[in-house]
């Protein structure tokens, strides 16, 4: 044995390596040291700046296996973006060590996102022997809070809101035990040291007190709507099999319409209540648990009013210990699980502010007293054209980085008006804020403000640009021209739908110049006018327009939003039809005054602008085929006329017309729906199902801009195709317009990491700035 000693010391090896990427606060250093250990290797690991040092040392084979495995036996939540590697001389040390964080200059690794409750933790929440059992807090290094909870960074347990619940003995033991799961698990507690839940009355006067989580279990099932505390917020729970109840928490909430999400236990559950493909199962399950709007099974006893007028529901699986607890009692199959807010206001998340604002609204509170220091939404997506597709970016996403494709200096991009989301970029990556709803009041500006002052501590991110919107009367406009003023920063703007298709662009690392499908309901063009309907050709520092559908009016201005009846008589009038008979008032469901009064508005140009917009060429057609004189919530229409194509067959497209256009002259082309009314409008009048309607005009949209793009080719040469705006969310038309460029041999670039709609905006305003700071320096 002494004689092989020797020649084994030869080939031993030492490297360094950094890793960075998602590496800190999940996991990841109990794990390298797992590993190192297997191979009976020797050498340290410790937090830096970028990422983790590793240090290793030991027989080559052994130290390459180190490597391989780093790779694919990664721990769930994190990520490795790169591991650099080199070569060190071997100095025989022995043992390994995790040595403690040394935060040294900026942080850009910053705090994980939430992750759900782990299989390990479940596991033990469920087991009677278990220490833990049924303790509503449990968690571990690869799942909990971690965004929600931290007030500052580095991330570590004093700078959260579990500062104030020091550990017992055994917990203390698992934090410091390099082989345990909960080894440096930041919440890391138990029913002996850790906060605690109670049920108590809108007055705060606890009740129920020896059984909280089994009382509202008993609530819930007699109907009672209850304030649940969560993660990211408070939410309202009812049975939604339960149809009187669903309607009393859409009354008391003033919530008419628009779909409520549904908690199902597990993915049996989920199967029971939606028709799943394999994508749309995977995407419930990932650790961010983000609500699926998915296809609702026929008879899946949910009540009518959750989802009512659309073919698909918004379900998810728990994400938190307490909400596993309340469906461990198999009497509870779904519950309605929806934000804790009146309308648009930010979600309720400390326990006074909850009972004030919900006091009308819960019969009772399920309350916990670990402290929620950041509002969070829950995530909303779907599988849109085959790939996950997110629509809310929120809890278990904020505040991951999205990559952007050269370095920026660190700028803040305000985003825009409605669904709101900021982002903060430097270096490589954006950090895009949570969804902060819409700004339109001084709550949501609040909300803006807290969210950015939090982000810009935690990323240590010192703005030296503000980008806004081009739209002069957007509150994000007017803070960011004042707050640039105020500290002295440099001022960009970029136009809506510029920055929709730029964020597709950069996602995907394209340069262009690509043809941009810039399709969504309102942004202020260059022109002044509303535009939606547009093909771009772009760069990510500008664009040129090359189409759009044509201008048609919108009389009432935003009220057109509210009353697509009033569109559809914009567009009907553009198409030449009098819209003051008796058959068109019919369609409209319209007296003869109301058009009259229209009409005149229109003619002298008062209250009446010009619009490109396709999301209202989707309200005005959904006013007509669906009869839909009223919408509750923006785009209600156009859902419910997509909603109408899912079972449709495949029909002719109604047809779009290209007119005009001079490339060298930079004149757009002019994209007239007139003869798709005509047609539209004999259908109607032939009695032809609302569902064969639906499905001519989905076709006849994508074939009119598949071939604006295929001419947009032939006058610059490009090739790929970026498609963006809210309308990508539509199923159909993402389906359509992908099927149609391919078919003409044109790359297609869809988000996927960043949402189509205005809440991606932020995104491609980062990417367009960068791309212009970077020129000029
Ligand atoms: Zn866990
Ligand atoms: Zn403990």
């Amino acid at each position: 044995m002494d004689e092989t000693q020797p020649k084994q010391r030869r080939h031993e090896v030492r490297r360094g390596a950094r890793v960075c990427g998602v590496v800190q606060g999940v996991g990841f250093r109990p794990f390298v040291y797992r590993l190192a250990t297997e191979e009976g290797l020797a050498g340290s690991i410790g937090n830096d700046t970028d990422g983790v040092t590793i240090e290793i040392e030991g027989p080559a084979a052994r130290v390459e296996a180190f490597f391989f495995r780093l790779r694919v036996e990664t721990p769930p939540l994190a990520r490795i973006d790169s591991v650099d590697v080199r070569e060190l001389a071997a100095i025989g040390e022995t043992g390994f060590r995790i040595v403690s964080s040394q935060v040294l200059g900026r942080v850009s690794t910053g705090i994980p996102a939430d992750a759900a409750t782990c299989p390990d933790c479940l596991r033990e929440l469920l087991d009677p022997a278990d220490r833990r059992f049924r303790y509503p807090f449990l968690n571990c290094t690869n799942c909990g809070p971690r965004f929600t909870i931290t007030r500052r960074i580095p991330y570590d347990r004093p700078q959260t809101s579990m500062a104030g619940f020091p550990m017992c003995a055994a917990c203390q033991r698992e934090y410091d035990d390099p082989a345990n799961r909960r080894f440096h698990a930041q919440p890391n507690a138990c029913w002996e040291c850790g906060p605690r839940v109670w049920l108590a009355r809108a007055d705060g006067v606890e009740i129920d007190a020896d059984g909280p989580v089994a009382a509202t279990i008993e609530r819930l099932l007699a109907g009672e709507i209850i304030a649940i505390k969560g993660i990211g917020g408070f939410h309202l729970g009812v049975d939604a099999t339960n149809e009187a109840a669903v309607m009393r928490l859409r009354e008391r909430k003033q919530r008419y319409g628009k779909p409520l999400a549904v908690m199902v236990r597990d993915l049996d559950a989920a199967r029971a209540v939606c028709v799943l493909t394999a994508e749309e199962e995977a995407l419930l399950q990932t650790p961010a648990r983000p609500i699926v709007l998915a296809h609702a099974r026929d008879g899946n006893r949910i009540a009518a009013d959750v989802a009512p007028g659309i073919p698909w529901l918004g379900v998810y699986l728990p994400y938190a210990p307490l909400q596993h607890l309340l469906f461990a009692d198999e009497r509870v199959r779904a519950l309605v699980m929806t934000s804790a807010n009146l309308s648009e206001e930010p979600i309720a998340i400390d326990n006074d502010e909850a009972r004030t604002r919900l006091g009308g609204i819960a019969d009772a509170f399920l309350m916990h007293d670990r402290e929620i220091l950041q509002r969070c939404d829950d995530s909303v997506a779907a599988v849109v054209d085959r790939a996950p597709q997110l629509i809310r970016r929120a809890r278990g996403f904020v505040p991951l980085g999205v990559e952007l494709p050269f370095d920026t200096p660190p700028l803040l991009a305000v985003g825009g008006h409605l669904k709101n989301v900021f982002a903060l970029a430097r270096g490589r990556l954006a950090y895009q804020s949570q969804h902060l709803g819409d700004l339109e009041n001084l709550t949501g500006l609040e909300f803006f403000k807290e969210s950015l002052d939090h982000l810009m501590r935690t990323f240590e991110i010192e703005p030296e640009a503000v980008v806004h919107d081009l739209h002069p009367g957007y509150l994000s406009t007017s803070w960011a021209k004042e707050w640039a003023q105020a500290h002295g920063l440099r001022l960009l703007v970029v136009q809506h739908h510029h920055a929709h298709v730029a964020g597709c662009m950069a996602e995907h690392g394209l340069a262009g110049p690509v043809i941009g499908l810039s399709l969504d309901g309102t942004g202020y063009g260059t022109d002044g006018r509303v535009w939606g309907g547009e093909v771009l050709v772009c760069r990510l520092d500008g664009f040129e327009r090359f189409a759009h559908l044509d201008y048609v009016p919108m009389p009432g201005g935003e009220a057109a939003i509210r009353e697509p009846w009033r569109m559809a008589l914009g567009h009907l009038r553009a198409a030449g039809f009098d819209v003051t008979d008796a058959a068109m008032l019919d369609l409209l469901g319209a007296t003869e005054q109301e058009a009259r009064v229209l009409a005149r508005m229109i003619e002298r140009g008062v209250n009446a602008p010009w619009t490109s917009s396709l999301g209202r060429l989707f309200d005005a057609v959904a006013a007509v085929a669906l009869r839909r004189r009223l919408v509750d919530y923006e785009a209600q229409a156009a859902i419910e006329l997509e909603g109408l194509t899912v079972d449709a067959p495949e029909a002719p497209s109604y047809s779009i017309e290209l007119l005009g256009g001079d490339w060298m002259r930079r004149e757009p082309v002019r994209m007239s729906v007139a003869p798709l009314w005509r047609e539209l409008v004999a259908d109607l009048r032939a009695g032809v199902s609302g569902a064969r309607i639906a499905a001519r005009f989905h076709a006849g949209v994508a074939m009119g801009f598949v071939r604006a793009a295929v001419q947009a080719r032939a006058a610059t040469g490009a090739t790929q195709v970026a498609m963006s705006g809210g309308c990508m969310h539509n199923r159909l038309l993402a389906r359509l317009l992908r099927e149609g460029l391919e078919a003409e041999g044109l790359e297609v670039f869809q988000h996927r990491r960043v949402s189509p709609g205005d809440g991606g905006l932020s995104y491609g305003q980062a990417a367009v700035a960068a791309a212009i700071l970077n020129k000029r320096s």
